[in-house]
């Protein structure tokens, strides 16, 4: 038996005016995605406990059947894992956004962009190694990731130190959060000088010359110390690997055992390689029994607050990830008997630009199964419709292994 998990990243949404009180999933063209549906069990899944962020981290460790609570540490332990990072005892990761910052006078302090404008990574690894040369010795580490997304490596742990992700204030004023890093000497220190190597930076000069947003600041947050989990294959007895651009989703993959497919031309926006991915899920199914593939594209749109973008972004993945996967699972040598999982991690609502904790709706199509089964498209609505509700990653993926004790 194989099985496989396919999730578009934030794909979650509510009704939508200009689009009639239609979300962009019900508004999208997905075809293979509703003949799934129709023909699968449709229910709904709380991939964010009570009570926790509702993250990308947190909604797919439930996905891969690990609860959050026992074994979540937070988000930049789990991509120092993906970068190759060894966390050592005691020391604190932190995600290390390069973003915009606009200061109005002394106390105000505005996040213009939570990306630097998307700053390529050609340029912003130059901006990283350039603070590790100047800043980086025993207490602070920095390590130069993709665009916007960097590491920083703390020696010590300031365990009431309370970040937030930028991405919550885009355009606001974040003073009150910038003050909280300068309570403490050594981060005020290496925050002023880093804003001022970065202000000077030939690379943010030409940027600004090219009116593009500068990379004139770094925001830490998503903080944590290394995790202790289980292994998939220790837990459930499932070999399998991870198909992601996302190091978040790869850093999961590390701890999970998982093997990670790098697939070239992987950027978690809508250019974003959807063949090569869909190519890499079949050729790992030959010779494992379990493939996660995640796609970012929904999400980033849904941050950026563009309908059209993420309508694409699902149609893209209906049409570039899950038919081509679902046809070769179909015509696999030995067609092996499969149980495919078609779903998102959380809701990115266009009008909140933000996650939400809403219970998602989920597809579990079994190769076995003829009979229809929901006989529904598949939506945030129907989803509810069906009035099943999962509470755990670890129901669900018992489920998926059928550990249920219930059969097709
Ligand atoms: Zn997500």
């Amino acid at each position: 038996m194989k099985y496989i998990i396919l999730v578009g990243d934030g794909m979650g949404d509510l009704p939508i005016a200009e689009l009639g009180f239609r979300t962009p999933l019900e508004a999208a063209d997905t075809p293979t995605i509703d003949k799934l549906c129709r023909h699968g069990e449709l229910f709904r899944l709380q991939t964010i406990p009570v009570n926790m962020q509702p993250g990308s981290d947190i909604a797919n460790l439930s996905l891969l059947g690990y609860e959050p609570q026992k074994f979540y540490t937070g988000r930049a332990p789990l991509e120092a894992a993906s970068m190759g990072i060894e966390l050592g005892e005691g020391e604190t990761a932190y995600r290390c956004n390069l973003v915009t910052l606009k200061k109005n006078n002394p106390d105000s302090l505005i996040m213009v962009d939570f990306s630097a404008g998307h700053i390529p990574t050609t340029e912003s690894g130059i901006l990283i190694n350039g603070l590790q040369e100047k800043l980086g010795a025993d207490l602070f580490r920095f390590y130069p990731g993709i665009s916007y997304r960097h590491l920083m490596i703390y020696k010590n742990n300031l365990s009431d130190l309370i970040t937030v992700p930028p991405h919550d204030y885009i355009g606001k004023d974040v003073t009150v959060f910038w003050k909280r890093y300068l309570q403490y000497p050594d981060l005020r220190l290496m925050l002023e000088s880093a804003c001022t190597i970065l202000e000077n930076h030939p690379v943010n000069k030409r940027r600004l010359q090219n009116g593009e947003p500068v990379a004139n600041g770094i925001w830490l947050w998503g903080e944590g110390r290394a995790p202790t989990m289980p292994t998939i294959e220790t837990q459930f007895g499932l070999q399998g690997s991870m198909i992601s651009a996302v190091d978040l989703l790869k850093g999961i993959g590390v701890y999970g055992g998982l093997d990670i497919i790098n697939v070239e031309g992987a950027t978690g926006y809508l250019d974003t390689n959807y063949e090569g991915k869909a190519t890499a899920a079949l050729e790992a199914l030959a010779h494992r029994d379990f493939v996660f593939v995640h796609v970012e594209a929904p999400d980033e749109a849904g941050h950026q607050g563009n309908i059209s973008d993420k309508i694409q972004a699902i149609e893209d993945f209906d049409s570039r990830i899950v038919k081509p996967i679902w046809e070769g699972l179909k015509s696999m040598n030995h067609s092996p008997e499969f149980r495919l999982v078609v779903c998102m991690d959380h809701y990115t609502p266009i009008s909140m630009r933000t996650h939400s904790g809403h219970p998602v709706p989920v597809i579990l199509y079994d190769s076995r199964q003829q009979a229809p089964q929901s006989g529904l498209n598949f939506s945030e609505k129907n989803g509810e419709k069906t009035g099943i509700l999962l509470n755990s990653g670890l129901e669900f993926f018992n489920k998926l292994l059928q550990k249920d004790g219930k059969l097709p």
